[in-house]
């Protein structure tokens, strides 16, 4: 059995704490690895390491530590494969998708590689009599981040690579069900040439969150993963007077509208809905049909598509379209939200419940389930299911299907489908949903705009990457400075003001 261990000042160490987590291998159902739980006290050894190595990496030229991303991305293009077959062992994701989920990360390493340009602050030349003005953004010092299972290559390197492009030192506290990814990204960081101390990996639960949060030495704090945790990250984090940005849960609904090119639509439901198993904060898990034509069509064409589906473990090969959902308790909750479902009245269309695998009875595979006639007041649609099961809302009007994604907690993403230019410029006018596509069904936007979410889908007010992403990790102080000789008349005691 492979004991894991944490990654600090450049060293892989051994936990301490004497608490573990099993890791799964979530095709078989086997333990394939133990994930140490750090304590209290082996956070607070990685905050030493980290505090004494960040002045000298913030004071290192933003030339040279780009120069460290650029090399960086040299290496994850080197090992993509590796990386890919470590995240699908533990994931249990398709290798071409998890391949996209460490390229994905790899955009933003490098965007950070113009983080030069990015720190250039501003400047007012004569700002007053001899006097000039000028700001500049500096790096915050000892941060940390907080990821979820679902990309444990793409999140954390969306919180690293900016922060350290920034000058800070980072610490990663990944999600304990697949922390071998994140450890060969901090291996790979300091190959690239990052001082020890720089990015730092803890392996933990909630004991060595509450120990991030309560630490006086870190002053920001980044978290991705469920609303409920979200909510207290935040709350905790902002009490204790640090920096928080939290991206919550999902409920991303598609319209289509009567003019959509029904065929078109139905094949980007299927990805949307069912890839990576539905585990997604950007999976499409409501499809709101506008008019019943609409909607029997649609099903009509989602139906042999979704019969269609290929499930297996990412070993069998390039053609399977998704693989188990991540844990037994993931699996639960989803059989036990399709109960819900079928209890409260909804039509289930497809009924992935009887689905096995021969040769993996024991993995978390769930067969794909297809809900129609769902309401508002069901679970179902209520609740993020994050499994391998569309739920189909029907509205009679444009009116009502916008309205139902505007009255949803939620608002992470969304996305229209429609041949009508009008239609879609007032949809992505009037919605209140941080993320829309238009005839794009999962618009995860690139690496040099900005990531995230309205409503309970965020806490805070900066976006993940993009020019956001510079401002998280960096303060701005604004020098006022007049040469050469200072003050000659003597004191001032009013505001200085512009006349
Ligand atoms: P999760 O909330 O269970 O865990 C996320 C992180 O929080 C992990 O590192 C975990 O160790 C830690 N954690 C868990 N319980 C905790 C507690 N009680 N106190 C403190 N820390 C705790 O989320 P998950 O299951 O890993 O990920 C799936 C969720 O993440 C879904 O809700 C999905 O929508 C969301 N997600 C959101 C985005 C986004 O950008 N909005 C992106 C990806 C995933």
């Amino acid at each position: 059995m492979q004991e894991l261990t944490h990654y600090l000042n450049g060293e892989h160490v051994k936990g301490t704490s004497g608490r573990f987590a099993d890791v799964m291998n979530p095709a078989t159902g086997e333990v394939q690895a133990k994930c140490p739980l750090a304590s209290k006290e082996e956070l607070e050894q990685a905050v030493a390491y980290a505090a004494a190595a960040q002045p000298k990496w913030a004071a290192t030229n933003p030339q040279r530590r780009a120069r460290v991303l650029m090399k960086l991305v040299d290496l994850l293009n080197r090992d993509m494969d590796k990386l890919a077959e470590a995240l699908s062992r533990e994931h249990g994701k398709t290798l071409p998708d998890a391949a996209g989920d460490v390229q994905r990360g790899l955009e933003v390493v490098e965007y950070c590689i113009g983080a030069p340009h990015m720190l250039k602050g501003e400047f007012t030349d004569s700002a007053g009599p001899g006097i000039d003005m000028y700001s500049m953004r500096q790096a915050l010092g000892v941060t940390a981040g907080i990821t979820p299972f679902n990309f444990p290559a793409m999140i954390p390197m969306w919180m690293f690579a900016p922060a350290i492009a920034c000058g800070n030192a980072f610490i990663l506290k990944p999600s304990e069900r697949d922390p071998s990814v994140p450890l060969m990204l901090a291996e790979l960081a300091e190959e690239a040439g990052l001082p020890k101390g720089i990015l730092q990996v803890v392996n933990g639960d909630k004991e060595a969150v509450d120990a991030i949060l309560y630490n006086d030495v870190i002053q920001s704090v980044g978290f991705v993963g469920s609303t409920p945790i979200a909510e207290y990250i935040y709350g905790t984090g902002c009490a204790q007077g640090k920096r928080v940005q939290c991206f919550g849960g999902a409920k991303n609904h598609m319209i289509i509208m009567p003019d959509a090119d029904m065929a078109q639509a139905a094949d980007a439901l299927i990805g949307a809905g069912y890839g990576a198993a539905g585990e997604r904060c950007m999976a499409i898990s409501v499809a709101v049909p506008v008019g019943d034509e609409t909607a029997d069509r649609l099903i009509e064409e989602l139906v042999p598509r979704i019969e269609k589906l290929k499930v297996g473990p990412y070993t069998a090969g390039n053609d399977v379209d998704y693989g188990p959902v991540v844990t037994g308790a993931a699996k639960a909750n989803i059989e036990r939200l399709v109960q819900t479902g079928i209890d409260q009245g909804a039509k289930l269309v497809v009924d992935g419940r009887d689905f096995k695998l021969q040769g993996y009875e024991d993995g978390y595979f769930v067969g794909p389930h297809l809900f129609d006639h769902a309401t508002k007041d069901m679970d179902i649609y209520q609740q993020e299911i994050f499994g391998p099961v569309l739920t189909c809302v029907r509205a009679q009007t444009y009116e009502e299907a916008i309205g139902l994604a505007m009255d949803h907690e939620y608002g992470n993403g969304t996305a229209i489908f429609t041949r009508d230019g009008d239609a879609a410029r007032d949809f992505a006018n009037r919605i209140n949903v941080g993320m829309v596509g238009i005839n794009v069904p999962i618009p995860v936007p690139l690496a040099y705009h900005t990531f995230g979410g309205w409503k309970k889908s965020v806490f805070g007010d900066l976006n993940q990457h993009g020019p956001d992403a510079f401002k998280f990790y960096t303060r701005t102080k604004t020098v006022t400075a007049r040469w050469p000789s200072g003050i000659k008349e003597g004191g001032e005691f009013s505001i200085p003001v512009m006349e």
